[in-house]
C-alpha cells in the first residue's frame, strides 16, 4: 500500500519537527520546510522517507513549487499542518508601543499568510481526491488578552478563525481542518519568554504530546470535530462522543458571549 504524504511547514525545530518525527513512525512520508538548511538537514536524518524543503513560508512562488514537488515525489498530500510561527520579531513579543510596525506585521505574514498560502495551494488537490486533512498549529493566547501579545495573539485569533471557515467551505470536499492549541512547550520560541520562570513545571506539555494529537487528527477519523479549536490536552475520542451537544451549543469555537442575543 502507498504510504500517506504529510506536510509540515517550520519542520526543522520544535513542535513542528516532533509532529514531523511522530507521523514518520506513524508510516507517514513527510515533508518539512523551515528557513535554516542546517536545522533541516539534523530533521531529515531523522525521517525514514521524507523531504526537506529551505523556503520562508510566506513565500507564495516557493510555496507553489514545494506542493508540486512533494506531490511528484512522494505523492498528493494527505495531511498539511500550517506549524511555522513567530512570536515576535527579533525582541521576541514586546508591547505594541516598542514594537516597529514592520515586525508586527511580519508576524501575521508568517502566522497567517503562510497558513493562507499552503492551504490554498493544496485545496485543489485535496478537493479533487475527496479527501485531506488541514491542521493550522493555533494558541490559546487568541482567545484571552494579554500583555506583549498585541501582534502574536491577534494573528492567532485570525488563525482560528481562518481555520472554521475553510472548515465550513471544504466540508462539502470531504477536507478536514483543525486548529489546535498545543499548550505550554518549551521551544526556542518559549524559553526566553519573562514569565516562563514562573510556571510551575506540571503547566507544560511536551513536543510529544502535540506529536500524538497530529497523528489522531491525521487518521480522518475526527471529522465530526472539523473546525473546532482543539487544545492538545483534550481527550479528542470524549469531544467526539459528545459531537452532537457540542455542535449544538457550538462549543470549542471562537466567539462572543452575552451580545443580548446578537449572534444565534
Ligand atoms: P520554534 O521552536 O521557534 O519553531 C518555529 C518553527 O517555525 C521553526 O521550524 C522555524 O524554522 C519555522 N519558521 C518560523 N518562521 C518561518 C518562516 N517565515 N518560514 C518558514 N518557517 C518558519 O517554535 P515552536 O514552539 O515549535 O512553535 C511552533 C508553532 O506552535 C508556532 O506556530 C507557535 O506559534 C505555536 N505555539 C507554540 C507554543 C509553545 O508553547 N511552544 C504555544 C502555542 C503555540 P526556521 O527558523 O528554520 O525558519
Amino acid at each position: 500500500m502507498t504510504k500517506k504524504v504529510a506536510l509540515i511547514t517550520g519542520g526543522s525545530r520544535g513542535l513542528g519537527r516532533a509532529m514531523a518525527l511522530a507521523l514518520a513512525r506513524d508510516g507517514y512520508q513527510v515533508a518539512v520546510t523551515g528557513r535554516n538548511e542546517q536545522k533541516l538537514a539534523e530533521t531529515a536524518r531523522e525521517l525514514p522517507v521524507g523531504r526537506t524543503f529551505v523556503a520562508d513560508v510566506t513565500d507564495p512562488a516557493r510555496t507553489e513549487g514545494i506542493i508540486e514537488e512533494v506531490t511528484r515525489t512522494l505523492g498528493p498530500i494527505d495531511v498539511l499542518i500550517n506549524n511555522a510561527g513567530i512570536g515576535g520579531g527579533d525582541e521576541g513579543p514586546q508591547r505594541l508601543e516598542d514594537m516597529d510596525t514592520e515586525s508586527w506585521w511580519r508576524v501575521h505574514e508568517t502566522n497567517v499568510k503562510g497558513p493562507l498560502l499552503y492551504s490554498k495551494a493544496v485545496l485543489p488537490t485535496m478537493t479533487e481526491r475527496g479527501h485531506g486533512i488541514i491542521i493550522n498549529i493555533g494558541s490559546y493566547i487568541s482567545i484571552r488578552p494579554s500583555t506583549f501579545a498585541t501582534a502574536y495573539a491577534s494573528s492567532k485569533a485570525a488563525l482560528a478563525r481562518f481555520s472554521d471557515c475553510l472548515a465550513e467551505e471544504v466540508d462539502e470536499h470531504g477536507i478536514q481542518v483543525f486548529c489546535v492549541s498545543p499548550g505550554l512547550v518549551l521551544t526556542d520560541m518559549t524559553r526566553n519568554l519573562p514569565f516562563i520562570r514562573d510556571v510551575p513545571e506540571s503547566r507544560f506539555n511536551q513536543p510529544e504530546d502535540i506529536g500524538a494529537l497530529a497523528c489522531r487528527l491525521a487518521t480522518g477519523k475526527y471529522g465530526k470535530l472539523s473546525g473546532l479549536f482543539l487544545h492538545v490536552n483534550d481527550d479528542v475520542d470524549a469531544l467526539l462522543a459528545d459531537y452532537v451537544h457540542i455542535r449544538e451549543k457550538r462549543l470549542y469555537e471562537l466567539r462572543l458571549h452575552n451580545l443580548g442575543g446578537l449572534v444565534e
